[in-house]
């Protein structure tokens, strides 16, 4: 592909060029334009619709054993990992994001198919014990059409963590990708053609969101939404399902409390808040945000992770040494830049960071400091809402008691992270913290079995393991008589 050549989306057998209307994929590292993608407006979504539905119906996909299903998935999965390093340079260029990070995030899309192929293999239904003469089992079954809407900032895996196990539980699916990243879905929709998947089970629809995913969600053949991104996208979007009594998986926004106890690790804890904050250049729905230690270590704590933060190699996304890229777009990075501005009319001290690196290499890209801050209380909007950029807010704490109402006092509920040398603490603090992950003596882990959402505003339902395949079925119970008589009255 060229910045030239509009690259065109395809319905069922059909090509389709957006009538000359295209969305840009520009490379965060320096800002040039770096291909074209045909866009498809809510005209396209009738269309895909009816295709999907008409796939959905007519080729034996959902009617297939799970296990020969199951093969579908794997072929995938091994040509998702064949081209791997032709996807991840592509989606360094589309996201911005270090190579390395791309090649994680590629390897973690094939195994996403692997892990639902695997899942298919040993998928049982449930029989459950007669209560009289009759036995009775519960059967997963797909919805239909389901609508998969995605955010920039991990291209490819959060498309897979949606489309296989949707796939796998039998559904066809409309993906409708971020406008900023939209060309890693385009290449999963031709691996997956490539892969044997019948014509119309996976579409996708690369347009803005307010135009195609809006009428995706609104499209009555849709009959389910999954959705990661922002929380006032997801609470418009409920509101929508929500009317037309459709079920929605929602991944939302994130404001992580990352908690330090003065009997922590001090070098591990030091290391823990550093990635859990910097990695990704802190667009991460679980980036550890706020960050709390404990009053008596505090300033010892804050003054090693400032020297730390001084020395992150911000750069190129293609440099082998870089640690932290640059921002999806210009348009982020201002806002980015607008709440450290926020935070220092707030009282705020920036102590490291707080602008664009003075770096003649990375002048053309998106690039923002690393960013520590201090001297806000926890109500501060710095404190309060998703900044999605490496901008970290320290707050000092007492006790178990004031840092889990700290921790606890927002509206979200992603993640939470804490380091300390107490078990049993940990233990107690984890079951207090409103969050769907905590991670104890580590931060950011994830596995593709271990179930992942949020409490409260960051989200409803929970995707990876097992919960990512019943996200996808809805159950029917079946009932088998077994009478030796005529039921009476
Ligand atoms: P947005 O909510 O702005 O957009 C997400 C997706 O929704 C995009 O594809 C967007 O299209 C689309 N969209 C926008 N408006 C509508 C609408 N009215 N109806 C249907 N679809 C719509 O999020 P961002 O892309 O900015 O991503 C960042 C956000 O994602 C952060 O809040 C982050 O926390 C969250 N996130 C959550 C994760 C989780 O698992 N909990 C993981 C990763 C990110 P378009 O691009 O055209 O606007």
């Amino acid at each position: 592909m060229t910045a030239e050549t509009i690259q065109p989306f395809r319905i069922g057998a059909e090509w389709r060029d957006g009538g000359g209307e295209c969305i840009r994929s520009v490379y965060a590292g320096d800002g040039s334009v770096i291909g074209a993608v045909a866009r498809a407006t809510a005209r396209d979504v009738d269309d895909a619709v009816e295709v999907a539905e008409k796939a959905f119906r007519t080729s034996p996909w959902r009617k297939l054993r799970p296990d020969v299903r199951a093969t579908t998935l794997y072929e995938i999965g091994r040509r998702i990992t064949a081209e791997r390093q032709d996807l991840a340079h592509l989606q360094m260029l589309d996201s911005g994001k270090p190579l390395k990070e791309c090649q994680h995030m590629v390897d973690n899309a094939a195994y996403f198919f692997r892990y639902y192929a695997a899942l298919c293999e040993t998928w049982q239904n449930e029989v459950t014990s007669p209560r009289g003469d009759y036995f009775s089992m519960s059967l997963a079954e797909p919805f239909g059409v389901v609508a998969a809407i995605t955010p920039w900032n991990s291209p490819i895996m959060a498309e897979a963590q949606k489309v296989a196990p949707a796939l796998a539980a039998g559904n066809a699916v409309i993906l409708k990708p971020s406008e900023e990243t939209p060309l890693l879905a385009l290449q999963l929709a031709r691996i997956c053609s490539e892969a044997g998947l019948p014509e119309g089970l996976l579409t996708v629809l690369p347009g803005y969101g307010e135009d195609v995913g809006a009428a995706l969600v609104k499209h009555p053949g849709v009959r389910m939404v999954s959705f990661t991104g922002g929380t006032d996208t997801g609470r418009a979007i409920a509101g929508v399902a929500g009317t037309r009594l459709i079920p929605v998986g929602l991944e939302l926004g994130g404001k992580s409390p990352h908690i330090v106890f003065d009997d922590a690790d001090f070098e591990k804890a030091v290391g823990g808040v550093l990635s859990g904050i910097f990695g990704s250049a802190g667009q991460s729905c679980v980036a550890g945000t706020r960050l709390f230690v404990q009053k008596s270590l505090y300033g010892r704590f804050v003054d090693a992770l400032v020297e730390r933060t001084k020395k992150v190699r911000v750069g190129l996304p293609d440099h082998p040494a870089t640690q932290m890229g640059p921002l999806v777009s210009k348009a982020h990075r201002a806002r980015v830049a607008g709440y450290v501005d926020i935070a220092r009319q707030e009282g705020g001290r920036v102590l490291v960071g707080g602008g664009i690196p003075d770096d003649a290499k990375l002048a053309n890209g998106w690039f923002y400091q690393p960013t520590v801050i201090e001297g806000l209380p926890n109500t501060a909007r710095a404190c309060q809402e998703e900044i999605f950029g490496p901008v970290l807010v320290c707050l000092p704490f007492e006790d178990e008691a004031d840092v889990i109402a700290q921790g606890n006092g927002t509206v979200f509920g992603l993640a939470a992270g804490m380091w300390t040398g107490d078990y049993a603490r940990a233990w107690r603090v984890a079951r207090e913290l409103e969050a769907g992950s905590v991670w104890i003596n580590t931060y950011k882990q994830s596995h593709i079995a271990t179930a992942f959402g949020g409490f409260k505003a960051s989200g409803i339902g929970r995707e990876k393991g097992f919960h990512g395949l019943r996200l996808y079925s809805q159950v029917k119970s079946v009932f088998f008589g077994m009478h030796d008589k005529p039921l009476g009255l």
